[in-house]
């Protein structure tokens, strides 16, 4: 008799202060991990638009090499000049978080990015920027 009436204690489910209990700690540690995605998929954005920024950089400062152009010549045709014909990239890059490479084709200038982060990533500064940090 006894034994029946602890397995009916238990049979009847959870009481709805246990389940908004469980739902309350869930969200908490959504809220807690949600922001820390979001940063680390922007972090992983501007490092992969950096690297894009150093290796159009390299093939601007290669076709110059290659062409004695000097500082402030143009790269007559772009892309197609620095892609198709001389294969100093292998692919036109992409910024990942959706920006425009800007100032790419002239020669001695830092080409950079219109990406901007969203306003709530701003508080941090330079993690989340764009653009080649040292200039050599
Ligand atoms: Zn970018």
């Amino acid at each position: 008799m006894e034994k029946s009436c602890i397995i009916s204690k238990w049979a009847t489910g959870f009481t709805l202060v246990e389940i908004m209990i469980v739902i309350a700690i869930i969200s908490m540690i959504v809220a807690i991990a949600i922001p820390g995605f979001m940063r680390a998929r922007e972090v992983s954005r501007a490092t992969s638009c950096q690297e894009n920024l150093i290796k159009i950089e390299g093939a601007v400062d290669s076709y110059a090499l290659e062409n004695d152009l000097t500082d402030g010549a143009i790269i007559a045709g772009g892309w197609v000049t620095l892609v198709a014909k001389t294969l100093y990239l292998k692919q036109t890059p992409k910024c990942k978080g959706g920006g425009d490479y800007i100032k790419v084709f002239t020669v001695g200038i830092a080409p950079s990015c219109t990406y901007t982060a969203p306003g709530w990533f701003n508080t941090r500064g330079n993690l989340y920027k764009h653009e080649i940090t040292e200039h050599y």
